[in-house]
């Protein structure tokens, strides 16, 4: 059987095995206790398995005295607008973001639309694995209610962006690919970059859980949209994971530019506007610093993790964050990562800059980072990166959040992951081959300590 796994980012696992509707109906019931049977929004994802698992948590909401409000197929960014704008308690979406399609999981939202905070995150895992929560009498059973204007008003904020000017971008009429991979995008996307003036062309739109092709939107799963993009000879690509808080951008010649460049170019555009903090996780590529160093803007670095890095942004202020991973996080509509947002942005800076988005690349500090990883079995990560340090009295070491090892112009970053049983290792250095080098070296020292 396979491992739930219960982090700060979430619950994820797989569907018949180790995640069941009674695991659900646990985590619903124990959020449904944890928030005193307030009002909670609830999306999803497009996952088969997604109603089926939607029954149970509202089971568990509805029984422990919550007023449930169901938004449908949904994105995250979108569940944790609604659960601010409803007054909600709470907020869940149900997802495994970019995990394939045997996988599901929760993801669980304060009142303020930022993801639950580490403790909350331990207190709901307790409650939930210890049966900790009170049922309701008949009397006093919660509620389910539906709103499906959850996509229009995030659509509308996006379009309300004081970096964005709509009517400009419109007159401009891009042409766009945009690749949803059967997720929630394909509910939101297509419609924001209509509303951006845009002619766009969408792949694998129906929001049907059935992934045309692995849901991480990497370079390597994106070659259907570099090919569309090379045939009808569009301006731009986007891809979104499933539940559309990352995004990755494809150029006009069908390269995609890669995902750490998404937040790159959003940071870039807000900066150029609004001067203030930067704030990002450690795996972030330095291309961050360079560009908040062109506006004389400090950037501020956490342990990975969306709350980690909201967590900071609210706390200093951040003009703009995010993760390197495709996720942007821009303050004036939310502290989460949006790939909608994303894509308004882009469109933004490729509409300013009069160049292509090839082009802009090339104006774009260079850096590439490598990204490998190491299956655990059944070893704890934390023995593994007590037994690396031991190798590494000689270099400077970063320990926000795992190890980092930071040399000249390079990096390299090892850290047990949030949501899978492995320990993710990221190199970065000015070329591939030197990144690819950096991680070698390092995969050589975790595999000798997990032996
Ligand atoms: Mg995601």
């Amino acid at each position: 059987m396979s491992k739930l796994i219960v982090s700060v980012s979430g619950v994820r696992g797989i569907i018949g095995d180790s995640l069941t509707p009674e695991v659900a109906f646990h985590f619903g019931a124990a959020f449904g206790s944890l928030n005193k049977g307030g009002k909670i929004v609830l999306g999803r994802d497009s996952r088969v398995s997604g109603p089926m698992l939607s029954s149970a948590v509202v089971a568990g909401l509805v029984s422990t005295g919550c007023k449930v409000v169901d938004i449908g197929i949904t994105s995250t960014p979108t569940v944790q607008i609604m659960t601010k704008e409803l007054n909600a308690d709470g907020g869940i979406e149900i997802t495994a973001s970019h995990n394939p399609v045997m996988w599901n999981g929760l993801k669980f939202m304060s009142a303020d639309g930022l993801f639950v905070s580490e403790r909350t995150a331990e207190k709901i895992k307790q409650a939930a694995l210890n049966k900790e929560y009170s049922f309701m009498s008949w009397d006093k059973l919660g509620s389910i209610s539906r709103d499906s204007s959850a996509v229009k008003t995030h659509i509308q904020k996006v379009l309300s962006l004081p970096y964005l000017d709509v009517d400009a971008v419109r007159k401009r009429r891009f042409k766009v690919v945009v690749d949803t991979v059967n997720g929630a995008g394909g509910g939101i996307i297509p419609e924001l970059l209509k509303r951006l003036g845009c002619e766009v062309t969408v792949l694998n739109e129906e929001m049907n859980g059935h992934f045309a092709h692995e849901p991480e939107p990497l370079p390597k799963n994106l070659k259907q949209l570099s090919d569309e993009i090379v045939k009808r000879g569009v301006d731009i690509g986007f891809a979104v994971d499933p539940d559309v808080d990352r995004c990755a951008i494809v150029d006009e010649k069908g390269t995609p530019i890669g995902e750490e460049y998404t937040l790159v170019i959003a940071a870039k555009l807000v900066l150029s506007k609004k001067k203030g903090k930067v704030t990002v996780n450690v795996s972030t590529s330095m291309a961050i610093d360079d560009v908040a160093r062109e506006y004389g803007c400090p950037v501020e670095r956490t342990r990975v993790g969306e709350i980690n890095v909201a967590l900071k942004m609210k706390d200093n202020k951040s003009v703009v964050g995010g993760e390197g991973n495709g996720g942007v996080m821009i303050p004036d509509i939310h502290i989460g990562r949006d790939a909608p947002v994303a894509c308004a942005l882009a469109l933004q800076y490729l509409l300013e800059s009069g160049k292509t988005l090839s082009e802009i690349k090339e104006t774009l500090p260079k850096y590439v980072i490598f990204k490998g990883k190491v299956d655990l079995e059944d070893k704890e990560p934390k023995l593994i990166l007590e037994g690396l340090k031991k190798l590494m009295a000689k270099e400077k070491v970063d320990e926000t959040d795992g190890l980092k090892i930071i040399r000249d112009k390079s990096w390299v970053h090892i850290r047990g992951s949030n949501t899978e049983p492995i320990v993710r290792i990221y190199a970065e250095a000015e070329n591939l081959k030197k990144a690819k080098r950096l991680h070698d070296e390092f995969r050589e020292k975790v595999l000798r300590v997990t032996r």
